[in-house]
């Protein structure tokens, strides 16, 4: 049989579950990637995920064509409707059977059900594969036979479950001829990303490698300090996490390797491994919210509190929420941890999951703004937005979701400042305004003697603005605010 391999989130054709599949049942296969319109339109022109997908595609034709052994092998790009693009090329290249790696989110679920029924409706069958995480849906349920809400229970029944073969690879064995040639009018390179319509942005400034050569120097480099995650990785200032991130958002790595790499470390005591492995089930837990509780989510999901007596809490609205809400986004709030995190955003669509923790909960807990605000431009800004990971981290620090941040529990972003960047090195890499200022002022310069201002050149409400909210009325607000869901309990 002849099939059709369509890549999405899995941007490499090392360890890839449906190709590896697809590469062993079929006689001849032809692989498509679509840049869709219905994510693409929406989106301001300058865009370094598209980049980032750009660019890796680029990496994966490459591979393809090594693969095929012809220079007419290799990747089909298309630029259109995913729903209809994918039925009318199956059906012009005459295959059996579409092939692809699950993908939970409502919106794809939604697109790979019209894909499925296009399909149907030329005899073309589909096969789908678990590739995106190590355990999926209902691969994990409670004794009680339903889904885990609570993430250490979750994560012991992971650890008891996994065998080798979850983290076995899936190779692409190519045999000799199954990689077909391109027909003659898809022949084209990947387009540029002027093609696509998109400008380009600042990413190769930044120094984040895209497609899988960069996925895997970030997995080697990583794989090396592993053993200093377990103690560094709250502070934001040091190269302590993996910034593998990215490439667990598109695919340009396999979590089964790296889960192959930290596994046996964390079994062998090793405690920088072992809370690696931990954040890696965290994003397990988070895709099996989301598959078996699609209503936490946009756009097709009803986009609720995970529990649902939250959302009876009351946001701030109004023309001064919004003035709160734009200088959150725009870092200029007066706090500097907050304002350093949100440029670090703006700056490089990277925030540290310290950060991201602190200006989640500074939004919610101390503007009084609707976690969903939040998410949304966090889903605009970050690099590795992830559907999934990005709603279960909002709303545990809005204390609406599963497993979430109790309501009554705020950071204290001053406290937070002073604790995972004592020094102020982070701050001051993002706040040129501020680094004539030592810690511990930097941390809260409104407190810092006129002197002590004036003498890094900082004049309070003109070189740096003033805090835009006191923490601790915002406390008290806060704690009324949600005593509605006392109430309703
Ligand atoms: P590492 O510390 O090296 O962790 C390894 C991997 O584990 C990460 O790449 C990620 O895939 C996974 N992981 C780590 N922490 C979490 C977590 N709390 N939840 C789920 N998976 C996790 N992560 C995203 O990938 N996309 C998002 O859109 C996203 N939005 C977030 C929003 C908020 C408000 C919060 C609090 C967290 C969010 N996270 C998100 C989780 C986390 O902040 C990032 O995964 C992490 O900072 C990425 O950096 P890293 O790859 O260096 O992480």
């Amino acid at each position: 049989p002849s099939g059709l391999m369509w890549f999405r989130r899995d941007l490499r054709a090392h360890d890839n579950a449906a190709l590896a599949q697809a590469l062993r049942s079929c006689e001849r296969l032809h692989c498509v990637f679509v840049f869709d319109r219905a994510i693409l339109d929406p989106l301001p022109r300058q865009d370094r995920r598209v980049e980032f997908i750009r660019d890796s595609l680029v990496q994966l034709d490459e591979r393809l064509r090594e693969l095929a052994a012809t220079p007419d092998g290799g990747l089909v790009v298309l630029h259109g409707d995913a729903a209809e693009a994918i039925p009318r090329l199956a059906q012009e290249l005459g295959v059996q059977c579409v092939f692809a790696n699950r993908d939970d989110e409502p919106a794809a679920l939604a697109r790979d059900e019209r894909v499925r029924t296009g399909l149907a409706g030329s005899g073309i069958g589909w096969r789908d594969f678990k590739d995106h995480s190590i355990f999926a849906r209902q691969d994990l349920l409670t004794r009680a036979g339903a889904p885990y809400t609570v993430f250490t229970p979750y994560r012991n029944a992971w650890l008891a479950k996994v065998q080798a073969a979850d983290l076995a690879p899936h190779p692409a064995a190519a045999r000799a001829g199954v990689l077909a040639a391109r027909p003659p009018r898809h022949r084209h390179a990947v387009p540029t990303l002027q093609d696509l319509g998109f400008r380009p942005t600042n990413l190769p400034e930044l120094g984040v490698g895209c497609g899988w050569r960069g996925g895997a120097a970030r997995l080697d480099a990583f794989v090396a300090r592993i053993d200093r995650y377990h103690a560094d990785r709250d502070f934001p200032a040091l190269e302590a996490t993996s910034g593998l991130s990215v490439d667990l958002r598109f695919g340009t790595v396999s979590v089964r390797e790296l889960a192959r790499r930290a596994y046996p470390v964390a079994q062998a005591g090793g405690a920088g491994a072992a809370s690696w492995l931990d954040e890696l089930i965290w994003r397990d837990f988070y895709l099996q919210i989301l598959a078996n509780f699609p209503r936490v989510a946009p756009p097709s999901g009803e986009h609720r509190s995970f529990k649902p007596a939250y959302d009876a809490v009351e946001w701030e609205q109004g023309p001064q929420a919004d003035e709160a809400f734009a200088a959150w986004a725009e870092g200029r709030t007066g706090y500097p941890l907050v304002d350093a995190a949100m440029t670090q955003l703006r700056r490089t669509g990277f925030m540290h999951n310290r950060l991201r923790m602190v200006t989640a909960s500074f939004l919610v807990k101390d503007l009084g703004i609707d976690w969903r605000r939040g998410e949304r431009h966090f889903a605009e800004h970050l690099l590795d937005y992830d559907l999934a990971a990005n709603n279960g981290g909002w709303q545990w620090a809005a204390s609406t979701g599963c497993d979430a941040q109790p309501w009554f529990r705020i950071f204290n972003p001053v406290t937070q400042s002073r604790r995972f960047d004592a020094q102020g090195e982070f701050i001051r890499r993002y706040l040129p305004p501020l680094a004539g200022l030592a810690a511990p002022a930097l941390h809260a310069p409104w407190t810092a003697p006129p002197l002590e201002l004036a003498a890094a050149g900082i004049t309070l409400g003109e070189t740096y603005p003033r805090p835009i909210v006191d923490h601790e009325a915002a406390r008290a607000r806060t704690l009324q605010r949600y005593a509605v869901v006392r109430a309703v309990r």
